[in-house]
């Protein structure tokens, strides 16, 4: 593998020894499964009175893991050990807390079949998505590592005041908050959970982490790196239980001094107000929801366009903020494009997202798949076309999964409310339009702003990066339209109802959001 770098928009063909090591870790954890896992506090494992199994979206029967349902209580605990630590954590030498993180990335990398195996099992991603996942875990640490030590530790010489007769030094230092919390979401549970903890941690804050209830067990066994990585106790917590419980907790509680939270418009923006009934301002980096349209002018490569949606739209079952959820086209190529994109979606597998073959694995729980039969209720009723799918699938290993049909629809008016509300599911909804600029307006008029793809014309490409309102943004990417970003090279993050910060992740100005300034001057 010395020369293949894994990144979502290499994986499409990974060397065979990515396929062999998969296979294998997959049989050892089905062999395995169903252990007691603890929280993680202070360097201990912590368990709850109440537990819940953790079961595989692939197949409801795998109980993967046995997880604790903490409450308020060991909110409480993680946030009292993270406070104990911080001032240790916060005065060890940046070079030296980069160095433990490099060691967590590093044995990332080194358990990356056994983490992917058991990404595709819990989130139901198939497997090069679930390898993706891993390793940009890996390097989004590795990156806040990078511009610490590029930044010198954000330590900087000002101007010397003009005094007379005194001598003045001026130094601006970035310093960390104190406690931060880390809120994840269930699609991206390692990217989401380890990028921000990674920059926190090397800005030498230190953390509470809560995962989605969905993916508790991912998470765990990431935690696990950063222990074994020898990150001192106490300065990486881990708790489980109900976002609406122990989460909120979290939130409420004036030991938290800043946080970063990937997930939904509406929980991100209750966190927002919750966050803000406090005695003073703290940051909080909100990561949230997406609407993603895709642009196809008259002078687009259709072939281009036609997977580079598919991959998109289809992709982790439509279960990405990133994912192309709209596709406005340009009359005069539509039914050339549609009917590729029938054709295309007729050969995904939908199956075991641990195998091969599989592009489409299964949506995350009972209720997205309940909210799946809901929206394509509501798409019939609402005048619109399925071009593809439209039903969950049935029979043999579906039934006990929660599989669903690709769905692209066509003929729904665009003033339907599902093309602006966030579905999260593999349904993606097709519209026609006589020129750019409508296409524009229509793509700009959500509330939303994440990501947008666009194929058209060199010449044209341009007038679109000017004026698409979305943070992350492709033009001509067969790699994907919307989706795929990777640190270092497309940093990720939302405008408008999309992100709270408008930097970033994985970028250059994101490590110091979780640093507050401090101007240092010594006269002498
Ligand atoms: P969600 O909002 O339901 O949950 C996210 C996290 O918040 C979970 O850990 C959940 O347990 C927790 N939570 C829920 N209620 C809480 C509360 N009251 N207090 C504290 N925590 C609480 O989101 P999800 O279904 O896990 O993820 C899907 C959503 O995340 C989609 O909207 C998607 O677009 C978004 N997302 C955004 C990005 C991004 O980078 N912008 C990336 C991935 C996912």
């Amino acid at each position: 593998m010395a020369d293949f770098k894994l990144t979502y928009a290499t994986m499409f063909n990974p060397p065979e020894e990515l396929h062999s090591g998969f296979d294998k870790a997959v049989e050892k954890i089905k062999n395995n499964m169903g252990q007691e896992y603890g929280m993680f506090i202070d360097g201990k494992e912590i368990f709850a009175d109440d537990k819940f199994d953790d079961h595989s979206p692939v197949n409801t029967d795998w109980v993967l893991a046995k997880m604790q349902k903490g409450n308020a209580k060991h909110a409480q605990l993680a946030l009292a050990a993270a406070r104990k630590a911080f001032p240790m954590w916060s005065h060890t030498p940046w070079q030296k807390r980069v160095e433990y993180l490099r060691k967590a990335a590093s044995l990332i990398e080194e358990r990356i079949f056994d983490l992917g195996a058991a990404m595709a099992l819990e989130v139901g991603k198939n497997r090069m998505e679930s390898l993706g996942d891993v390793q940009e875990t890996a390097d989004l640490i590795y990156y806040s590592c990078y511009q610490m030590e590029k930044n010198e530790g954000y330590i900087v010489e000002m101007g010397k005041d003009p005094l007379v007769g005194y001598e003045a030094r001026n130094v601006s230092v970035l310093r960390p908050y104190g406690v931060w919390l880390v809120v994840s979401p269930f699609n991206f549970p390692h990217a989401l959970t380890g990028g921000p903890s990674g920059a926190a941690l090397a800005a030498g804050n230190t953390l509470v982490i809560k995962p989605a209830t969905d993916t508790a067990w991912i998470v765990r066994l990431l935690v696990d790196c950063f222990r074994d990585a020898g990150i001192p106790d106490g300065v990486v917590n881990f708790v489980t239980g109900p976002g609406s419980t122990l989460g909120q907790a979290l939130v409420d509680s004036p030991e938290v001094d800043g946080v970063t939270f990937t997930g939904s418009f509406d929980v991100g923006m209750k966190m927002f107000q919750d966050f803000g009934k406090r005695n003073y301002v703290r940051p909080i980096i909100l990561e949230l929801g997406g609407k993603n349209p895709v642009i196809v002018s008259k002078d687009a490569d259709l072939e281009r366009a036609t997977i580079g949606i598919l991959r998109s739209a289809f992709g982790l079952q439509g279960q990405k903020c990133s994912a192309a959820s709209r596709v406005i086209v340009h009359e005069a190529v539509y039914d050339d494009l549609v009917g590729r994109l029938k054709d295309a979606t007729s050969k995904l597998v939908i199956g075991d997202p641990t195998e091969r073959g599989t592009y489409t694995g299964p949506v995350i729980n009972a209720s997205s798949y309940k909210e799946f039969k809901d929206f394509c209720e509501e798409i019939n009723q609402g005048g619109g076309t399925f071009l593809t799918g439209g039903n969950v699938k049935s029979g043999g290993m579906y039934d006990k999964g929660y599989f669903c049909e690709p769905t692209f629809v066509t003929d729904l008016p665009f003033t339907h409310r599902l093309w602006k509300h966030e579905m999260f599911l593999p349904i993606t909804t097709i519209g026609k339009v006589k020129d750019l600029d409508e296409a524009m307006r229509i793509a700009n008029d959500v509330n939303y702003g994440l990501t947008a793809g666009f194929y058209g014309s060199p010449e044209e490409t341009d007038w679109f990066f000017d004026h698409i309102e979305a943070g992350v943004t492709y033009a001509n990417r067969p790699q994907g339209a919307t989706t795929g970003a990777w640190p270092g090279f497309q940093p990720f993050g939302g405008w408008k109802g999309s992100g709270s910060s408008g930097k970033n992740a994985g970028g250059h100005y994101y490590l110091p959001l979780y640093m507050h300034e401090q101007i240092r001057t010594l006269v002498k």
